[in-house]
Protein backbone atom coordinates (compact mmCIF):
# COMPACT_ATOMS: atom_id res chain seq x y z
CA UNK A 1 0.00 0.00 0.00
CA UNK A 2 2.76 2.21 0.33
CA UNK A 3 6.64 2.53 -1.17
CA UNK A 4 7.53 2.30 2.28
CA UNK A 5 5.92 -1.58 2.98
CA UNK A 6 7.31 -1.88 -0.69
CA UNK A 7 11.00 -1.22 0.50
CA UNK A 8 10.59 -3.07 3.79
CA UNK A 9 9.63 -6.12 1.57
CA UNK A 10 12.77 -5.74 -0.73
CA UNK A 11 11.10 -4.16 -3.64
CA UNK A 12 11.72 -1.43 -5.48
CA UNK A 13 8.94 -1.46 -8.59
CA UNK A 14 6.03 -3.25 -8.49
CA UNK A 15 5.46 -6.17 -11.09
CA UNK A 16 1.80 -5.18 -11.19
CA UNK A 17 0.03 -2.41 -9.00
CA UNK A 18 -3.91 -2.74 -8.68
CA UNK A 19 -5.81 0.20 -8.32
CA UNK A 20 -9.66 -0.70 -6.19
CA UNK A 21 -12.68 1.24 -4.87
CA UNK A 22 -12.69 -1.15 -2.25
CA UNK A 23 -10.66 -0.69 0.86
CA UNK A 24 -7.79 -3.07 1.24
CA UNK A 25 -8.90 -6.02 3.25
CA UNK A 26 -6.33 -8.96 2.99
CA UNK A 27 -9.54 -11.66 2.57
CA UNK A 28 -10.66 -14.26 0.04
CA UNK A 29 -13.89 -12.42 -0.24
CA UNK A 30 -12.15 -9.29 -1.17
CA UNK A 31 -11.64 -9.13 -5.44
CA UNK A 32 -8.36 -7.18 -5.12
CA UNK A 33 -6.67 -9.40 -2.24
CA UNK A 34 -7.75 -12.24 -3.70
CA UNK A 35 -5.98 -11.44 -7.01
CA UNK A 36 -2.81 -9.68 -4.83
CA UNK A 37 -2.61 -12.94 -3.40
CA UNK A 38 -2.73 -15.19 -6.54
CA UNK A 39 -0.30 -12.90 -8.29
CA UNK A 40 2.30 -13.24 -5.28
CA UNK A 41 1.52 -16.56 -5.22
CA UNK A 42 2.78 -16.91 -9.18
CA UNK A 43 5.76 -14.83 -7.96
CA UNK A 44 4.87 -11.43 -8.81
CA UNK A 45 5.12 -8.20 -6.88
CA UNK A 46 2.04 -6.45 -6.55
CA UNK A 47 1.37 -3.13 -5.07
CA UNK A 48 -2.29 -1.89 -4.09
CA UNK A 49 -3.54 1.28 -4.30
CA UNK A 50 -6.82 1.14 -2.74
CA UNK A 51 -9.70 4.34 -3.20
CA UNK A 52 -7.37 6.76 -4.14
CA UNK A 53 -8.61 10.35 -4.71
CA UNK A 54 -9.52 11.18 -8.08
CA UNK A 55 -9.15 14.88 -7.73
CA UNK A 56 -5.53 14.54 -8.65
CA UNK A 57 -2.79 12.47 -9.54
CA UNK A 58 -1.27 12.14 -6.49
CA UNK A 59 -2.72 8.84 -5.30
CA UNK A 60 -1.97 6.87 -9.03
CA UNK A 61 1.27 8.20 -8.70
CA UNK A 62 2.40 7.01 -5.25
CA UNK A 63 3.54 3.70 -5.30
CA UNK A 64 5.50 4.36 -8.91
CA UNK A 65 5.47 2.98 -12.14
CA UNK A 66 4.67 -0.93 -12.48
CA UNK A 67 7.12 -2.96 -14.43
CA UNK A 68 4.06 -4.99 -15.90
CA UNK A 69 0.38 -3.26 -15.80
CA UNK A 70 -1.97 -1.69 -13.89
CA UNK A 71 -5.24 -3.95 -13.20
CA UNK A 72 -8.56 -1.34 -12.49
CA UNK A 73 -11.33 -2.54 -10.50
CA UNK A 74 -14.33 -0.87 -8.51
CA UNK A 75 -14.19 -2.91 -6.05
CA UNK A 76 -16.41 -5.91 -4.85
CA UNK A 77 -19.54 -3.69 -6.33
CA UNK A 78 -20.82 -2.07 -9.54
CA UNK A 79 -19.78 1.83 -8.44
CA UNK A 80 -23.07 2.36 -9.90
CA UNK A 81 -24.98 -0.08 -7.50
CA UNK A 82 -22.68 0.50 -4.63
CA UNK A 83 -23.17 4.67 -4.78
CA UNK A 84 -27.59 4.93 -5.85
CA UNK A 85 -30.25 3.41 -4.12
CA UNK A 86 -33.09 1.92 -6.24
CA UNK A 87 -34.54 5.19 -6.19
CA UNK A 88 -31.31 6.45 -7.74
CA UNK A 89 -30.60 8.09 -4.45
CA UNK A 90 -27.19 9.01 -2.94
CA UNK A 91 -26.11 6.58 -0.48
CA UNK A 92 -24.41 8.15 2.57
CA UNK A 93 -22.21 5.24 3.47
CA UNK A 94 -20.21 2.53 2.35
CA UNK A 95 -19.48 -0.89 3.74
CA UNK A 96 -16.54 -0.94 1.99
CA UNK A 97 -15.03 1.64 3.22
CA UNK A 98 -13.45 2.67 6.45
CA UNK A 99 -15.42 4.04 8.66
CA UNK A 100 -18.33 3.27 6.05
CA UNK A 101 -17.29 6.89 4.57
CA UNK A 102 -17.99 6.75 0.96
CA UNK A 103 -14.60 7.37 -1.40
CA UNK A 104 -15.59 5.31 -4.94
CA UNK A 105 -16.26 7.80 -7.82
CA UNK A 106 -19.33 7.13 -10.17
CA UNK A 107 -18.17 4.55 -13.05
CA UNK A 108 -14.58 3.95 -11.04
CA UNK A 109 -13.33 2.05 -13.57
CA UNK A 110 -13.71 4.31 -16.06
CA UNK A 111 -12.29 6.89 -14.18
CA UNK A 112 -9.34 5.16 -12.29
CA UNK A 113 -8.23 3.91 -15.85
CA UNK A 114 -8.15 7.23 -17.05
CA UNK A 115 -6.21 8.77 -14.36
CA UNK A 116 -4.03 6.03 -14.73
CA UNK A 117 -3.59 6.50 -18.46
CA UNK A 118 -3.09 10.05 -17.76
CA UNK A 119 -0.09 9.58 -15.55
CA UNK A 120 1.75 6.60 -16.94
CA UNK A 121 0.56 6.51 -21.10
CA UNK A 122 2.80 3.90 -21.64
CA UNK A 123 2.01 1.22 -19.07
CA UNK A 124 -1.04 -1.54 -20.28
CA UNK A 125 -4.07 -1.01 -18.27
CA UNK A 126 -6.36 -4.28 -17.78
CA UNK A 127 -9.37 -3.71 -16.11
CA UNK A 128 -11.55 -6.39 -14.25
CA UNK A 129 -13.75 -6.81 -11.27
CA UNK A 130 -17.79 -6.78 -11.31
CA UNK A 131 -18.52 -3.69 -12.77
CA UNK A 132 -15.76 -4.11 -15.52
CA UNK A 133 -17.26 -7.84 -15.88
CA UNK A 134 -20.82 -7.32 -16.36
CA UNK A 135 -19.92 -4.06 -18.61
CA UNK A 136 -18.41 -5.97 -21.15
CA UNK A 137 -20.98 -5.19 -23.91
CA UNK A 138 -23.49 -2.27 -24.69
CA UNK A 139 -25.48 -2.42 -21.25
CA UNK A 140 -28.33 -0.62 -20.55
CA UNK A 141 -27.38 1.20 -17.68
CA UNK A 142 -30.19 2.06 -15.72
CA UNK A 143 -28.80 5.39 -14.14
CA UNK A 144 -28.43 7.09 -17.14
CA UNK A 145 -31.54 5.33 -18.31
CA UNK A 146 -29.81 4.77 -21.67
CA UNK A 147 -27.62 2.16 -23.36
CA UNK A 148 -23.85 2.52 -22.94
CA UNK A 149 -21.11 1.13 -24.56
CA UNK A 150 -19.08 -2.08 -23.33
CA UNK A 151 -16.57 0.11 -20.35
CA UNK A 152 -13.76 -1.68 -22.57
CA UNK A 153 -14.66 1.24 -25.40
CA UNK A 154 -15.24 3.98 -22.79
CA UNK A 155 -12.26 3.37 -20.76
CA UNK A 156 -8.42 3.90 -22.21
CA UNK A 157 -7.50 0.24 -21.64
CA UNK A 158 -6.11 -2.57 -23.21
CA UNK A 159 -7.98 -5.48 -21.87
CA UNK A 160 -10.53 -6.77 -19.74
CA UNK A 161 -10.63 -9.55 -17.35
CA UNK A 162 -14.07 -11.03 -17.27
CA UNK A 163 -15.23 -13.78 -14.52
CA UNK A 164 -13.14 -14.60 -11.96
CA UNK A 165 -10.04 -13.77 -13.12
CA UNK A 166 -7.34 -15.76 -11.33
CA UNK A 167 -6.45 -17.85 -14.61
CA UNK A 168 -6.87 -14.80 -16.71
CA UNK A 169 -4.30 -11.99 -14.62
CA UNK A 170 -2.05 -14.99 -14.35
CA UNK A 171 -1.41 -15.51 -17.81
CA UNK A 172 -1.47 -11.69 -18.54
CA UNK A 173 1.52 -11.34 -16.12
CA UNK A 174 3.68 -14.37 -17.72
CA UNK A 175 3.44 -13.20 -21.23
CA UNK A 176 3.77 -9.68 -20.35
CA UNK A 177 7.29 -10.52 -18.84
CA UNK A 178 8.18 -12.24 -21.09
CA UNK A 179 8.25 -9.74 -23.52
CA UNK A 180 4.75 -9.85 -25.47
CA UNK A 181 3.27 -6.71 -26.47
CA UNK A 182 -0.25 -6.39 -24.95
CA UNK A 183 -2.29 -5.89 -28.13
CA UNK A 184 -0.67 -9.56 -29.35
CA UNK A 185 -2.37 -10.76 -26.09
CA UNK A 186 -5.52 -11.43 -28.08
CA UNK A 187 -6.33 -15.08 -27.36
CA UNK A 188 -6.49 -15.16 -23.59
CA UNK A 189 -9.56 -17.20 -22.37
CA UNK A 190 -11.92 -14.98 -19.76
CA UNK A 191 -10.97 -11.51 -21.28
CA UNK A 192 -11.75 -9.34 -23.58
CA UNK A 193 -10.05 -7.13 -26.24
CA UNK A 194 -10.27 -4.46 -28.69
CA UNK A 195 -9.67 -4.61 -32.47
CA UNK A 196 -9.47 -2.13 -35.07
CA UNK A 197 -12.87 -1.85 -37.34
CA UNK A 198 -10.85 -1.51 -40.39
CA UNK A 199 -8.76 -4.48 -39.32
CA UNK A 200 -12.39 -6.44 -38.77
CA UNK A 201 -13.34 -5.30 -41.76
CA UNK A 202 -10.52 -6.95 -43.43
CA UNK A 203 -8.97 -9.77 -41.43
CA UNK A 204 -12.32 -11.03 -39.13
CA UNK A 205 -11.46 -13.90 -37.54
CA UNK A 206 -13.23 -17.28 -38.09
CA UNK A 207 -15.69 -18.90 -35.86
CA UNK A 208 -16.35 -15.59 -33.97
CA UNK A 209 -20.04 -14.99 -33.12
CA UNK A 210 -20.95 -11.48 -34.43
CA UNK A 211 -24.01 -9.45 -31.96
CA UNK A 212 -25.83 -6.45 -33.27
CA UNK A 213 -23.23 -3.79 -32.66
CA UNK A 214 -23.44 -0.44 -30.22
CA UNK A 215 -25.71 1.76 -33.07
CA UNK A 216 -28.23 -0.96 -33.37
CA UNK A 217 -28.59 -2.02 -29.70
CA UNK A 218 -29.16 1.66 -28.19
CA UNK A 219 -31.86 2.30 -30.73
CA UNK A 220 -33.69 -0.65 -31.48
CA UNK A 221 -34.92 -2.70 -28.68
CA UNK A 222 -35.24 -5.83 -30.36
CA UNK A 223 -32.06 -5.70 -31.55
CA UNK A 224 -30.56 -5.19 -27.88
CA UNK A 225 -32.53 -8.40 -27.05
CA UNK A 226 -31.12 -9.97 -29.88
CA UNK A 227 -27.49 -9.49 -28.89
CA UNK A 228 -28.32 -10.08 -25.14
CA UNK A 229 -29.43 -13.99 -26.08
CA UNK A 230 -26.64 -14.25 -28.58
CA UNK A 231 -23.98 -13.52 -25.72
CA UNK A 232 -25.94 -14.92 -23.12
CA UNK A 233 -25.39 -18.55 -24.89
CA UNK A 234 -21.71 -18.56 -25.57
CA UNK A 235 -21.47 -17.78 -21.68
CA UNK A 236 -20.22 -21.48 -21.44
CA UNK A 237 -16.05 -22.55 -21.32
CA UNK A 238 -16.70 -25.71 -22.62
CA UNK A 239 -19.32 -24.92 -25.59
CA UNK A 240 -19.12 -20.67 -26.06
CA UNK A 241 -17.57 -19.48 -28.84
CA UNK A 242 -15.66 -15.80 -28.63
CA UNK A 243 -18.41 -12.74 -29.96
CA UNK A 244 -17.77 -9.84 -31.10
CA UNK A 245 -19.54 -6.57 -30.92
CA UNK A 246 -18.98 -3.68 -32.88
CA UNK A 247 -18.67 -0.21 -31.43
CA UNK A 248 -18.35 3.11 -32.72
CA UNK A 249 -14.63 3.42 -32.90
CA UNK A 250 -13.55 -0.34 -31.77
CA UNK A 251 -14.61 -3.91 -32.10
CA UNK A 252 -15.03 -5.63 -28.93
CA UNK A 253 -14.23 -9.34 -28.74
CA UNK A 254 -14.91 -11.43 -26.06
CA UNK A 255 -13.27 -14.86 -25.97
CA UNK A 256 -14.48 -17.68 -24.93
CA UNK A 257 -14.76 -17.88 -20.80
CA UNK A 258 -11.84 -18.49 -18.86
CA UNK A 259 -12.24 -23.00 -18.30
CA UNK A 260 -13.66 -23.75 -14.29
CA UNK A 261 -11.22 -24.12 -11.75
CA UNK A 262 -9.82 -27.54 -10.78
CA UNK A 263 -10.51 -28.79 -6.82
CA UNK A 264 -6.79 -28.38 -6.68
CA UNK A 265 -6.61 -24.93 -7.55
CA UNK A 266 -9.70 -23.68 -5.39
CA UNK A 267 -8.03 -24.98 -2.62
CA UNK A 268 -4.24 -23.41 -3.36
CA UNK A 269 -6.05 -19.71 -4.06
CA UNK A 270 -8.16 -20.02 -1.27
CA UNK A 271 -5.65 -21.27 1.40
CA UNK A 272 -3.13 -18.71 0.74
CA UNK A 273 -1.88 -16.47 3.69
CA UNK A 274 -4.94 -14.00 4.33
CA UNK A 275 -4.80 -12.03 7.21
CA UNK A 276 -8.34 -11.71 7.14
CA UNK A 277 -7.83 -7.97 8.63
CA UNK A 278 -8.06 -4.40 7.18
CA UNK A 279 -4.82 -2.82 6.15
CA UNK A 280 -3.01 -1.49 9.72
CA UNK A 281 -2.77 1.84 7.82
CA UNK A 282 -7.03 2.31 8.26
CA UNK A 283 -8.46 3.67 11.86
CA UNK A 284 -11.87 2.86 11.27
CA UNK A 285 -13.35 -1.13 10.64
CA UNK A 286 -14.35 -1.32 7.07
CA UNK A 287 -18.29 -2.21 7.66
CA UNK A 288 -18.42 -5.35 4.85
CA UNK A 289 -15.47 -7.06 6.60
CA UNK A 290 -17.30 -8.19 10.08
CA UNK A 291 -19.78 -10.25 8.27
CA UNK A 292 -17.61 -12.52 6.32
CA UNK A 293 -14.30 -12.03 8.50
CA UNK A 294 -14.77 -15.84 9.27
CA UNK A 295 -16.51 -17.19 6.51
CA UNK A 296 -15.77 -19.43 4.01
CA UNK A 297 -15.98 -19.97 0.46
CA UNK A 298 -16.68 -23.60 -0.27
CA UNK A 299 -17.52 -23.36 -4.19
CA UNK A 300 -17.77 -21.22 -6.72
CA UNK A 301 -20.79 -21.06 -9.59
CA UNK A 302 -24.42 -21.35 -9.65
CA UNK A 303 -26.62 -23.18 -11.87
CA UNK A 304 -29.38 -21.85 -10.31
CA UNK A 305 -29.89 -19.14 -13.26
CA UNK A 306 -32.23 -16.76 -11.76
CA UNK A 307 -33.31 -14.13 -14.20
CA UNK A 308 -32.59 -11.03 -11.83
CA UNK A 309 -29.03 -12.54 -10.98
CA UNK A 310 -25.87 -11.62 -13.24
CA UNK A 311 -23.75 -14.61 -12.01
CA UNK A 312 -23.91 -16.62 -14.87
CA UNK A 313 -22.37 -13.94 -16.88
CA UNK A 314 -19.74 -13.55 -13.77
CA UNK A 315 -18.85 -17.26 -12.06
CA UNK A 316 -20.97 -19.44 -14.84
CA UNK A 317 -23.17 -22.76 -14.21
CA UNK A 318 -20.75 -24.94 -13.54
CA UNK A 319 -20.13 -25.62 -9.89
CA UNK A 320 -16.40 -25.62 -8.72
CA UNK A 321 -15.62 -27.05 -4.81
CA UNK A 322 -12.89 -27.32 -3.16
CA UNK A 323 -12.27 -30.44 -1.31
CA UNK A 324 -13.42 -31.03 2.60
CA UNK A 325 -9.66 -31.31 3.79
CA UNK A 326 -8.93 -27.76 2.45
CA UNK A 327 -12.07 -26.68 4.24
CA UNK A 328 -11.24 -28.16 6.89
CA UNK A 329 -7.60 -26.60 7.48
CA UNK A 330 -8.68 -23.38 6.09
CA UNK A 331 -11.29 -23.28 9.27
CA UNK A 332 -8.41 -25.05 11.91
CA UNK A 333 -6.19 -22.08 10.82
CA UNK A 334 -8.93 -19.61 11.22
CA UNK A 335 -9.64 -20.94 15.36
CA UNK A 336 -6.14 -19.29 15.57
CA UNK A 337 -6.42 -16.56 14.70
CA UNK A 338 -7.04 -12.99 16.67
CA UNK A 339 -10.55 -12.23 17.28
CA UNK A 340 -12.17 -15.52 16.39
CA UNK A 341 -15.02 -16.65 18.81
CA UNK A 342 -16.25 -19.90 17.79
CA UNK A 343 -18.44 -18.98 15.40
CA UNK A 344 -18.37 -19.98 11.41
CA UNK A 345 -20.18 -17.62 10.03
CA UNK A 346 -21.16 -19.29 6.64
CA UNK A 347 -19.83 -22.04 4.85
CA UNK A 348 -21.27 -21.36 1.67
CA UNK A 349 -21.31 -20.12 -2.56
CA UNK A 350 -23.40 -17.86 -4.16
CA UNK A 351 -25.92 -20.73 -3.29
CA UNK A 352 -25.46 -22.56 -0.04
CA UNK A 353 -26.23 -25.73 -0.82
CA UNK A 354 -24.44 -26.43 -4.47
CA UNK A 355 -21.30 -27.45 -2.60
CA UNK A 356 -20.05 -30.99 -4.35
CA UNK A 357 -23.34 -30.92 -6.44
CA UNK A 358 -22.40 -31.70 -10.14
CA UNK A 359 -23.89 -32.41 -13.93
CA UNK A 360 -22.23 -35.73 -15.64
CA UNK A 361 -22.43 -33.66 -18.71
CA UNK A 362 -20.42 -30.59 -17.91
CA UNK A 363 -16.93 -31.59 -18.33
CA UNK A 364 -17.46 -33.00 -22.08
CA UNK A 365 -20.48 -31.04 -22.93
CA UNK A 366 -20.52 -27.85 -20.92
CA UNK A 367 -24.26 -26.86 -19.36
CA UNK A 368 -26.92 -27.44 -21.65
CA UNK A 369 -27.47 -24.41 -23.91
CA UNK A 370 -31.45 -25.23 -24.68
CA UNK A 371 -32.76 -26.01 -20.72
CA UNK A 372 -32.35 -24.87 -17.12
CA UNK A 373 -30.23 -26.95 -14.88
CA UNK A 374 -32.93 -27.95 -12.10
CA UNK A 375 -33.54 -31.06 -9.89
CA UNK A 376 -35.57 -32.38 -12.51
CA UNK A 377 -32.48 -33.24 -14.82
CA UNK A 378 -31.20 -37.07 -14.34
CA UNK A 379 -27.65 -36.17 -14.97
CA UNK A 380 -27.39 -33.37 -11.96
CA UNK A 381 -26.35 -35.10 -8.85
CA UNK A 382 -28.44 -33.54 -6.41
CA UNK A 383 -27.25 -35.57 -3.45
CA UNK A 384 -26.12 -33.51 -0.44
CA UNK A 385 -24.00 -36.24 1.18
CA UNK A 386 -20.92 -34.41 0.79
CA UNK A 387 -22.19 -31.02 2.41
CA UNK A 388 -23.41 -33.13 5.23
CA UNK A 389 -20.22 -35.01 5.79
CA UNK A 390 -18.05 -31.70 5.23
CA UNK A 391 -20.36 -30.19 8.09
CA UNK A 392 -20.06 -32.67 10.31
CA UNK A 393 -16.36 -32.65 9.85
CA UNK A 394 -16.72 -28.73 10.53
CA UNK A 395 -18.44 -28.85 14.00
CA UNK A 396 -15.61 -31.57 14.97
CA UNK A 397 -12.79 -29.15 14.72
CA UNK A 398 -11.85 -28.24 17.94
CA UNK A 399 -12.64 -24.27 18.94
CA UNK A 400 -15.68 -24.10 16.71
CA UNK A 401 -18.53 -23.87 18.34
CA UNK A 402 -20.92 -23.00 15.77
CA UNK A 403 -20.93 -23.31 12.45
CA UNK A 404 -24.20 -21.34 10.63
CA UNK A 405 -25.03 -21.03 7.09
CA UNK A 406 -25.46 -17.35 5.76
CA UNK A 407 -25.72 -17.79 2.23
CA UNK A 408 -28.86 -18.76 0.82
CA UNK A 409 -30.34 -22.40 0.19
CA UNK A 410 -31.82 -22.83 -2.80
CA UNK A 411 -34.90 -25.03 -1.73
CA UNK A 412 -35.91 -26.99 -4.57
CA UNK A 413 -32.76 -28.72 -4.58
CA UNK A 414 -32.46 -29.48 -0.80
CA UNK A 415 -36.06 -31.07 -1.45
CA UNK A 416 -34.77 -33.35 -4.08
CA UNK A 417 -31.94 -34.35 -1.25
CA UNK A 418 -31.90 -37.44 0.52
CA UNK A 419 -29.21 -37.83 2.90
CA UNK A 420 -30.82 -35.46 5.85
CA UNK A 421 -28.91 -31.64 5.03
CA UNK A 422 -32.18 -29.67 5.99
CA UNK A 423 -32.70 -31.85 8.92
CA UNK A 424 -28.80 -31.28 9.46
CA UNK A 425 -29.18 -27.21 8.63
CA UNK A 426 -32.30 -26.91 11.04
CA UNK A 427 -30.63 -28.69 14.11
CA UNK A 428 -27.06 -27.04 13.86
CA UNK A 429 -26.57 -24.42 11.17
CA UNK A 430 -29.41 -21.71 11.61
CA UNK A 431 -30.08 -20.08 14.44
CA UNK A 432 -33.23 -18.28 14.39
CA UNK A 433 -34.20 -17.98 10.94
CA UNK A 434 -33.41 -20.00 7.92
CA UNK A 435 -33.24 -17.19 4.53
CA UNK A 436 -34.57 -18.89 1.96
CA UNK A 437 -36.04 -16.59 -1.69
CA UNK A 438 -38.83 -17.78 -3.27
CA UNK A 439 -39.19 -14.35 -4.51
CA UNK A 440 -42.39 -14.63 -5.73
CA UNK A 441 -45.51 -17.09 -5.86
CA UNK A 442 -47.71 -16.11 -8.96
CA UNK A 443 -46.47 -18.73 -11.41
CA UNK A 444 -46.68 -16.53 -14.65
CA UNK A 445 -43.90 -13.98 -12.35
CA UNK A 446 -41.50 -17.41 -10.83
CA UNK A 447 -41.68 -18.61 -14.58
CA UNK A 448 -40.03 -15.28 -16.14
CA UNK A 449 -37.61 -15.30 -12.69
CA UNK A 450 -36.59 -18.81 -13.14
CA UNK A 451 -37.51 -19.50 -10.08
CA UNK A 452 -39.44 -22.83 -8.26
CA UNK A 453 -43.17 -22.19 -8.29
CA UNK A 454 -44.93 -21.65 -5.82
CA UNK A 455 -46.13 -25.32 -4.35
CA UNK A 456 -42.22 -26.16 -4.07
CA UNK A 457 -41.91 -23.58 -1.50
CA UNK A 458 -44.82 -24.49 0.62
CA UNK A 459 -43.44 -28.44 0.32
CA UNK A 460 -40.28 -27.17 1.78
CA UNK A 461 -42.10 -24.96 4.16
CA UNK A 462 -44.02 -28.25 5.49
CA UNK A 463 -40.98 -29.74 5.98
CA UNK A 464 -39.05 -27.05 7.38
CA UNK A 465 -42.20 -27.20 9.73
CA UNK A 466 -41.93 -31.37 10.70
CA UNK A 467 -38.68 -30.40 11.34
CA UNK A 468 -39.79 -28.13 14.29
CA UNK A 469 -41.46 -30.66 16.10
CA UNK A 470 -39.90 -30.76 19.77
CA UNK A 471 -37.40 -28.07 19.22
CA UNK A 472 -36.75 -25.88 22.28
CA UNK A 473 -36.09 -22.90 20.51
CA UNK A 474 -38.75 -22.67 17.31
CA UNK A 475 -37.07 -21.39 14.03
CA UNK A 476 -38.36 -19.54 11.65
CA UNK A 477 -38.69 -19.14 7.52
CA UNK A 478 -37.09 -15.44 6.31
CA UNK A 479 -38.58 -15.28 2.83
CA UNK A 480 -37.08 -13.02 0.76
CA UNK A 481 -40.08 -11.87 -2.32
CA UNK A 482 -39.34 -9.42 -5.11
CA UNK A 483 -41.66 -6.47 -6.35
CA UNK A 484 -41.92 -4.67 -9.56
CA UNK A 485 -39.90 -7.79 -11.40
CA UNK A 486 -40.42 -7.57 -15.45
CA UNK A 487 -44.00 -9.87 -15.60
CA UNK A 488 -45.51 -9.23 -12.41
CA UNK A 489 -48.72 -7.07 -12.42
CA UNK A 490 -50.10 -5.40 -9.44
CA UNK A 491 -52.56 -8.38 -9.31
CA UNK A 492 -49.67 -10.71 -8.92
CA UNK A 493 -48.72 -8.78 -6.51
CA UNK A 494 -52.00 -8.53 -4.53
CA UNK A 495 -51.82 -12.30 -4.65
CA UNK A 496 -48.80 -12.15 -3.04
CA UNK A 497 -49.64 -9.93 -0.37
CA UNK A 498 -52.54 -12.46 0.61
CA UNK A 499 -50.45 -15.21 0.58
CA UNK A 500 -48.14 -13.63 3.12
CA UNK A 501 -50.68 -12.26 4.79
CA UNK A 502 -52.33 -16.12 5.06
CA UNK A 503 -48.87 -17.90 6.05
CA UNK A 504 -47.46 -15.45 8.38
CA UNK A 505 -44.73 -14.03 6.09
CA UNK A 506 -44.91 -10.64 6.70
CA UNK A 507 -41.48 -8.80 7.11
CA UNK A 508 -39.97 -5.25 7.00
CA UNK A 509 -37.49 -6.25 4.10
CA UNK A 510 -38.66 -5.30 1.31
CA UNK A 511 -36.67 -6.20 -2.66
CA UNK A 512 -37.58 -4.10 -5.15
CA UNK A 513 -36.49 -4.98 -8.42
CA UNK A 514 -33.16 -3.08 -9.66
CA UNK A 515 -32.00 -3.14 -13.37
CA UNK A 516 -28.70 -3.85 -12.64
CA UNK A 517 -26.10 -4.11 -15.48
CA UNK A 518 -26.01 -7.48 -17.94
CA UNK A 519 -28.93 -9.68 -16.21
CA UNK A 520 -31.56 -11.43 -18.16
CA UNK A 521 -34.37 -9.32 -15.80
CA UNK A 522 -32.58 -5.94 -16.87
CA UNK A 523 -32.86 -7.16 -20.51
CA UNK A 524 -36.41 -7.50 -19.58
CA UNK A 525 -36.84 -4.49 -18.22
CA UNK A 526 -34.96 -1.92 -20.63
CA UNK A 527 -36.54 -3.70 -23.96
CA UNK A 528 -40.32 -4.95 -22.55
CA UNK A 529 -39.14 -8.42 -24.33
CA UNK A 530 -38.20 -12.05 -22.97
CA UNK A 531 -34.83 -12.14 -25.17
CA UNK A 532 -35.01 -16.13 -25.17
CA UNK A 533 -38.90 -16.30 -26.82
CA UNK A 534 -38.79 -12.53 -27.93
CA UNK A 535 -42.68 -11.94 -26.31
CA UNK A 536 -43.75 -9.19 -24.96
CA UNK A 537 -42.82 -9.19 -21.04
CA UNK A 538 -45.41 -6.41 -19.14
CA UNK A 539 -42.80 -4.24 -17.26
CA UNK A 540 -43.72 -2.15 -14.16
CA UNK A 541 -42.32 1.37 -13.79
CA UNK A 542 -43.35 4.78 -12.39
CA UNK A 543 -46.16 4.66 -10.14
CA UNK A 544 -46.73 1.80 -10.69
CA UNK A 545 -43.77 -0.01 -9.10
CA UNK A 546 -44.26 2.37 -6.65
CA UNK A 547 -47.55 0.79 -5.51
CA UNK A 548 -46.14 -3.27 -5.96
CA UNK A 549 -43.60 -2.33 -3.84
CA UNK A 550 -45.99 -1.01 -1.00
CA UNK A 551 -47.99 -4.14 -1.35
CA UNK A 552 -45.44 -6.51 -0.16
CA UNK A 553 -45.48 -3.59 3.33
CA UNK A 554 -49.22 -3.56 3.27
CA UNK A 555 -49.57 -3.46 6.88
CA UNK A 556 -46.99 0.33 6.93
CA UNK A 557 -49.65 3.32 7.24
CA UNK A 558 -47.25 5.38 4.99
CA UNK A 559 -48.21 2.54 2.38
CA UNK A 560 -51.74 3.25 2.68
CA UNK A 561 -52.50 5.42 0.01
CA UNK A 562 -50.74 3.34 -2.76
CA UNK A 563 -51.90 -0.10 -1.61
CA UNK A 564 -55.32 1.07 -1.63
CA UNK A 565 -54.53 2.17 -4.97
CA UNK A 566 -53.59 -0.86 -5.85
CA UNK A 567 -56.64 -2.85 -4.65
CA UNK A 568 -59.06 -0.68 -6.38
CA UNK A 569 -56.60 -1.29 -9.58
CA UNK A 570 -56.60 -5.05 -9.58
CA UNK A 571 -60.52 -5.25 -9.16
CA UNK A 572 -60.02 -6.34 -5.23
CA UNK A 573 -61.77 -3.38 -3.33
CA UNK A 574 -62.99 -6.29 -1.23
CA UNK A 575 -59.47 -6.25 0.49
CA UNK A 576 -60.08 -2.54 1.90
CA UNK A 577 -61.63 -2.35 4.68
CA UNK A 578 -61.86 -3.40 8.62
CA UNK A 579 -63.32 -6.69 7.99
CA UNK A 580 -61.48 -9.68 8.27
CA UNK A 581 -59.56 -9.79 5.16
CA UNK A 582 -58.83 -6.36 4.56
CA UNK A 583 -55.24 -5.53 3.75
CA UNK A 584 -55.66 -1.90 4.33
CA UNK A 585 -58.36 -0.22 6.66
CA UNK A 586 -60.75 2.05 4.25
CA UNK A 587 -62.35 5.34 5.38
CA UNK A 588 -62.80 5.39 9.39
CA UNK A 589 -59.80 2.86 9.86
CA UNK A 590 -57.93 4.32 12.56
CA UNK A 591 -60.30 2.50 14.67
CA UNK A 592 -59.49 -0.75 12.69
CA UNK A 593 -55.48 0.15 13.15
CA UNK A 594 -55.89 0.26 16.68
CA UNK A 595 -57.59 -2.96 17.13
CA UNK A 596 -54.83 -4.59 14.94
CA UNK A 597 -51.98 -3.09 16.60
CA UNK A 598 -53.99 -4.24 20.04
CA UNK A 599 -53.85 -7.52 18.87
CA UNK A 600 -50.25 -6.77 17.61
S1 LIG B 1 -28.65 -31.84 -18.01
FE1 LIG B 1 -29.71 -30.41 -16.68
S2 LIG B 1 -28.24 -30.09 -14.99
FE2 LIG B 1 -27.07 -30.98 -16.68
S3 LIG B 1 -26.28 -29.19 -17.79
FE3 LIG B 1 -28.19 -29.80 -18.80
S4 LIG B 1 -29.74 -28.48 -17.85
FE4 LIG B 1 -27.93 -28.45 -16.50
Amino acid sequence: MSPEEGENLGIRQFDIILVTGDAYVDHPSFGTALIGRVLQDAGFTVGIIAQPSVQTADDFKKLGKPRLFFGISSGNVDSMVNNYTPNLKRRSDDVYSPGGIPHRPDRATIVYANRVHECFPDVPVVLGGIEASLRRFAHYDYWQDRVRQSVLADAPADLLVFGMGELQVVEIARRLAAGENVRALRDIRGTCCTMELAEWRSARPEGIVEIPGFAEVSHDKTAYARAFALHYHEQDPVRGKAVAQPHPKTVVIQNPPARPLTTEELDRIYELPFSRREHPSYTKPVPALEPVRFSVTSHRGCFGGCSFCALTHHQGRIVQSRSSDSIVREVTRMTKMPGFKGIIQDIGGPTANMYGLSCALWEKCGACPDKRCSPACKTLRTSHEEQCRLLARIRQIPGVKHVFIGSGIRYDLALADDSGYLDAVCDHHVSGHLKVAPEHISPGVTRIMNKPGREVFDRFRARFEARQQGKKKRQYILPYFMSGHPGCTISDMVDLAIYIRDNNLYTEQVQDFTPTPMSVSTCMYYTGLDPFTMKPVHVPRGEEKKIQRALMQYRDPKNRALVTEGLKRAGREDLIGSGPGGLVPGKGGAAFRLRRERAG
